[in-house]
């Protein structure tokens, strides 16, 4: 179970986002199988430069909140079961400790949210059209997209990267 950050963009876009992310120290492969619901002509990559993105700085401020996207739906089910509150939160938060310890191991070397500012930004100055941002959390079921948001270039900052959704895919526009 990982954290993944891809980018789509258009193939065209393919060499200088490429280069880009080299500048950057990032990586660009072509992410396979390609997240669900993508529209025609956006093409997805993965950008991690190790293993994984394991330990990234990019929504870690809304994880940190206990606001993990699938804790509400868990807690749903675990309701549903009978459990009480206290339960369900000492469960959520033995599964989010064991998944800390498993990816402390993993290959990982992700980047500040400043340094995503900086690739994004360059990125769009590039002139290379469309530039979306997913964090995924992969756990070996199919990725899909579960919402599309637009981000204003004027209103990127690192803390609203901190504040990212899982399998959401952000839209930058320039
Ligand atoms: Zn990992």
């Amino acid at each position: 179970m990982c954290h993944l950050i891809t980018v789509v963009i258009a193939l065209r876009a393919e060499a200088d986002v490429r280069a880009l992310a080299v500048a950057h120290g990032l990586r660009l492969v072509a992410f396979r199988p390609p997240t669900a619901g993508l529209r025609d002509g956006e093409h997805q990559y993965a950008t991690c430069p190790g293993q994984c993105d394991c330990g990234t700085p990019l929504g870690a401020t809304r994880r940190s909140r206990g606001g993990r996207d699938d804790d509400e739906h868990q807690r749903a089910k675990l309701s549903k079961k009978g459990w009480g509150a206290a339960k369900i939160d000492r469960w959520l938060a033995q599964v989010d400790a064991s998944r800390k310890k498993k990816q402390a191991n993993h290959d990982s070397r992700t980047k500040s949210c400043e340094a995503w500012c900086d690739f994004i930004v360059a990125a769009l100055d590039a002139r290379i059209g469309t530039f979306g941002l997913m964090l995924h959390w992969s756990d070996g079921s199919p990725l899909e997209v579960v919402r599309r948001v637009s981000v204003d270039r004027a209103a990127l900052s690192p803390a609203v990267l901190a504040e990212i959704e899982e399998n959401v895919l952000y839209d930058l526009l320039s």
